[in-house]
């Protein structure tokens, strides 16, 4: 029994490293966003492509369109990049919006057959005429100044990309919120030393000659850029003041769906980019680590922890189940958002759950498309 504790003892210290050492960094440097940099004469106005691929969203894209056709930013400056393969009215839509007078200039991109997101862009930016690309996504709105903001930033030398971070949360869930929270510490704390690891989608600007083509079957395209971003010698950034919303999924299974792939997108990339491990600065001295530490060893640790301290406390007699129930009451009560006081680090064991399930899941092979998660859809109409 005491074998089965200290194993537990030590399987939770190990999950707790990058967690410990990334809070412990947050308290020392207080990772703060320096102010975007003091344009002396003009505000910086490179050419910008808005990249946006879409799979069958008739019923949200003329949402988008206008959300897009809202940015404060030069009209003549902006162009629409949209790639489509989709089966829906979508292309039809996006053109007859375009047909009106006001409107940037659109690049209609129509593919025969689904490709998946990787290829989407990769074909997007190829036709983009902007120095500056905006990746975008469908489900997901942008605050208006957005691209103001993010070619200020892109004008820092040195920077090659900027995210941005997630106010409003369509379709409200606490648990998506209180994730993307952690998230956000974490990357102002890699802004910080080096560059960010993980980037949102709906809201990533980067420069054009920045920009390598992906591999078609990554499932992580936008994170994907950002460390080719970084290996060819350019920081990416995140800017909390760049507000962008994406509808969380209400829905119990769509949103573990959506969080599984998107993990599973991760590991791939990781492991892929394993060897970046050590070199180039803090980004493969220490981002990167974190980051591998926290997707693939934390998880497999803490559920080896969980194991030995069910065990521990089984040998101890039936009185030990209530252990397991209370593990289990304790996912139960945080996916319902009851866990109280300790509901914020309840994403952490989420996360590590469809981290665990995406490891299982890597070798399955995948050609880089997923079912698009309708409900989340829902929020926008
Ligand atoms: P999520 O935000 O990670 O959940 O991914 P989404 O399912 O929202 O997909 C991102 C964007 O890519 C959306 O605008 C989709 O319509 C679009 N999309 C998804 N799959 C494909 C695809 O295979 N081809 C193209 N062209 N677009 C796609
Ligand atoms: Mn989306």
């Amino acid at each position: 029994m005491l074998v089965l504790a200290l194993i537990a003892a030590g399987a939770f210290a190990v999950a707790a490293v990058p967690y410990l050492l990334c809070a412990a960094l947050i308290g020392v440097l207080d990772p703060d966003v320096p102010d975007a940099p003091d344009t002396p004469d003009a505000e910086p106005e490179p050419t910008v492509s808005v990249v946006l691929p879409t799979h069958n969203e008739a019923e949200i894209i003329e949402t988008r369109l206008r959300n897009l056709c809202a940015l404060d930013y030069p009209t003549d400056r902006l162009e629409v990049v949209v790639v489509d393969s989709g089966t829906d009215r979508t292309a039809e839509l996006v053109r007859a919006f375009f047909d009106r007078p006001g409107t940037p200039s659109l690049v209609m991109i129509e593919e025969e057959s689904r490709r998946g997101v990787a290829a989407a862009v990769n074909e997007a930016v190829d036709a983009a005429s902007g120095e500056v690309i905006l990746r975008t996504d469908c489900d997901s709105a942008l605050a208006p100044d957005v691209v103001r903001r993010g070619v200020r930033r892109l004008a820092t030398p040195g920077v090659g990309g900027v995210t941005g971070t997630q106010t409003e949360f369509l379709g409200d869930s606490r648990v998506e919120r209180d994730y993307r929270g952690l998230l956000t510490e974490l990357q102002l704390l890699e802004s910080r030393l080096d560059s960010v690891f993980i980037v949102h989608g709906p809201c990533f600007l980067f420069r054009r000659d920045e920009f390598e083509p992906l591999p078609t079957n990554t499932l992580a395209d936008d994170t994907e850029i950002a460390v080719r971003i970084r290996r060819n010698g350019s920081r990416v950034l995140v800017d909390p003041a760049i507000e962008f919303s994406e509808s969380g999924t209400s829905a119990f299974t769509e949103r573990r769906r959506r969080k599984d792939r998107r993990a599973r997108g991760l590991l791939d990339l990781l492991a892929r980019h394993r060897d970046a491990i050590g070199r180039y600065g803090w980004y493969g001295r220490f981002v990167l680590p974190v980051n591998a530490w926290m997707m693939w060893i934390s998880p497999w640790a803490a559920a080896l922890g969980t194991v030995a301290i069910v065990l521990t406390a089984l040998s101890v007699g039936p009185i030990g189940l209530v252990v397991p129930l209370g593990i289990a009451a304790g996912f139960a009560l945080g996916s319902a958002e009851r866990l109280g006081p300790l509901q914020p680090v309840y994403p952490v064991a989420d996360s590590m759950v469809s981290l665990l399930v995406a490891s299982y899941r890597l070798r399955e092979s995948q050609d880089g498309t997923w079912r698009i998660d309708r409900s989340s859809r829902e929020a926008f109409e």
